[in-house]
C-alpha cells in the first residue's frame, strides 16, 4: 500500500477574498475571547467543537467556506488549531499519521464521506486510515495532540506510521521512542500569495495582543 505523499492539509486563502480574511479574523478573535475567559482544557482549543463536528470536508477547501460548514475533517481541524497556536506563540508542528481502525468503522466513514460528496482517499484500506495530528510544545515536553478529538493521542490508539515536517514516513514505534524528538523550527516553504496573506492577518493579531 502507498502512503500519502501530499503535505498536511491547508485551507486556501483566496487572494483578495474578504470572506477568507474575515474567517481567519473570526477564528483568532473567538480564540482570544476564550483565552481571556481562562479556558484551560485541551490547550483551550475545544471551543472549536461548538462550531464544527468531525466529519467530511471537500478539498480543496478555503477559509471562506468555513462559515457554511457544519463538519470539519482532521485536516481542517489541524490547520485551525495550528493557526491559533501559532498566533498565541505556542510551538506546534503538523504531523501526518496512519493508524489502524476497525473495518466496520471504515465502511461507515466511507459511506459518510461519499454521501457528503467528499473524497474518502484518507481511508487507505479497510483497516488503515490517514490522519492529521499536531506536535505541541509544552513546559513538560512535547504533546502528540489529536485536533479532531481535542485530546492527547495515547497508547490506546494504534498508530503505525508517522511523517514529520514533510520528511519520510517512518514507523511510529521507532519515532515515538526516539529521545531526540523535537519541533522542526524551519518555516514551511509552501507559502504562496494566499499563505502570505494569512501570515499578515496572524501577525496583526499577535501585534494587537
Ligand atoms: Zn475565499
Amino acid at each position: 500500500m502507498d502512503l500519502p505523499t501530499h503535505p498536511p492539509s491547508r485551507l486556501l486563502v483566496h487572494p483578495g477574498c474578504a470572506d477568507c480574511a474575515d474567517a481567519v479574523a473570526w477564528l483568532l478573535s473567538v480564540d482570544r475571547a476564550y483565552q481571556r475567559m481562562g479556558s484551560r482544557t485541551a490547550f483551550g482549543l475545544s471551543w472549536m467543537l461548538d462550531h464544527f463536528r468531525w466529519g467530511p470536508s471537500r478539498w480543496p477547501a478555503a477559509w471562506c467556506e468555513l462559515a457554511g460548514a457544519e463538519t470539519a475533517d482532521c485536516g481542517v481541524f489541524a490547520d485551525l488549531c495550528a493557526t491559533v497556536l501559532e498566533t498565541r506563540g505556542v510551538g506546534c508542528e503538523r504531523l501526518q499519521i496512519v493508524e489502524s481502525a476497525a473495518p466496520a468503522q471504515t465502511r461507515l466513514w466511507r459511506e459518510q464521506w461519499e454521501a457528503a460528496g467528499a473524497v474518502a482517499g484518507w481511508i487507505l484500506s479497510e483497516d488503515w486510515v490517514y490522519h492529521e495530528s499536531l506536535l505541541i510544545d509544552t513546559p513538560t515536553g512535547l504533546c502528540h495532540f489529536d485536533p479532531s478529538e481535542m485530546c492527547e493521542i495515547g497508547t490506546e490508539r494504534r498508530v503505525l506510521w508517522v511523517r514529520q515536517a514533510g520528511g519520510e514516513w517512518g514507523s511510529w514505534q521507532s519515532w515515538d521512542s526516539r529521545s531526540d524528538n523535537a519541533l522542526d523550527a524551519s518555516p514551511g516553504n509552501d507559502a504562496g500569495d494566499g499563505e502570505e496573506r494569512l501570515v499578515d492577518i496572524v501577525a496583526a493579531f499577535q501585534a494587537d495582543a
